[in-house]
């Protein structure tokens, strides 16, 4: 965090040589602003009709309730799984260059993202005793420098008050998760978590959070774990949806 905090510095004192600007088309921006009116506008919200439980949307009217294909045919752990926005166009740039091309300045505008999430029926007024960040496995954290989803559960730690704390560690290096379909997905993440030594989720209500959600089965095994440990539920806030 020494090396953020430098860089925290060095980001303040450019911007008084150099006005802020667009992350996207580098028209100028308000202080602390990553995007113009026009890219933000070009930013896809998620909204109703969507999956309760994984946040998928849907096309057309759906009144009832249902399962969608994602969810209809597994156990998911968690209680319901908020995505605030669809990981498309700008959004999927923005969490690519925060997460893979180190700009980690970007973390603010995500975080601002994954916030945005409080306010949905699902987790609005809701009482939680604790933020656990999904985690990294030790060598790809090394790799990468730091952990996006615990930079962004700071922000919402922050404007919440409620603790955050890294109860879970990966403890296996799992290959890349694109290359695989669901069902190989959901395998090679069995037992990819644990809780870490001295660490007690009995009786919490936990709030998990990661930046994106692909298929939810990340955070369904990190809430099948903290539920075995005795959590009393586990909602989920991700920034971006795929
Ligand atoms: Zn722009
Ligand atoms: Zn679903």
């Amino acid at each position: 965090m020494m090396a953020l905090a430098r860089f925290e510095t060095l980001r303040a004192l450019s911007s008084l040589l150099y006005p802020p600007v667009c992350t996207i088309c580098y028209a100028n921006v308000g202080a602390n602003e990553y995007l113009c009116e026009d890219c933000h506008n070009k930013v896809t919200r998620i909204v109703p009709p969507f999956c309760a439980t994984c946040s998928e949307p849907f096309e057309g009217a759906i009144t009832s309730s249902f399962s969608c294909a994602n969810c209809s045919h597994r156990k998911l752990y968690f209680d319901a799984a908020v995505a605030v926005y669809r990981s498309r166009g700008i959004v999927r740039h923005v969490v690519h260059d925060f997460k893979y091309r180190r700009q980690i300045h970007l973390r603010h505008l995500v975080a601002r993202w994954l916030c945005a999430a409080l306010n949905d029926v699902r987790l609005r007024g809701r009482r939680f005793d604790i933020i656990i960040p999904v985690p990294l496995h030790p060598t790809r954290e090394r790799e990468r420098g730091f952990n996006q989803a615990t930079l962004i559960a700071q922000f919402l730690a922050e404007q919440t008050s409620i603790q955050i704390k890294p109860v879970l560690e990966r403890v296996r290096y799992t290959t890349t998760q694109t290359a695989f379909d669901r069902a190989e997905r959901m395998e090679n993440l069995y037992n990819a978590f644990r809780l870490r030594k001295r660490m007690d989720v009995r009786d919490l209500r936990v709030l998990l959070i990661d930046d994106v959600l692909t298929t939810g089965a990340t955070l369904s095994e990190c809430a099948r774990i903290l539920k075995e440990a005795g959590a009393i539920s586990v909602h989920a806030a991700t920034a971006a949806r795929a």
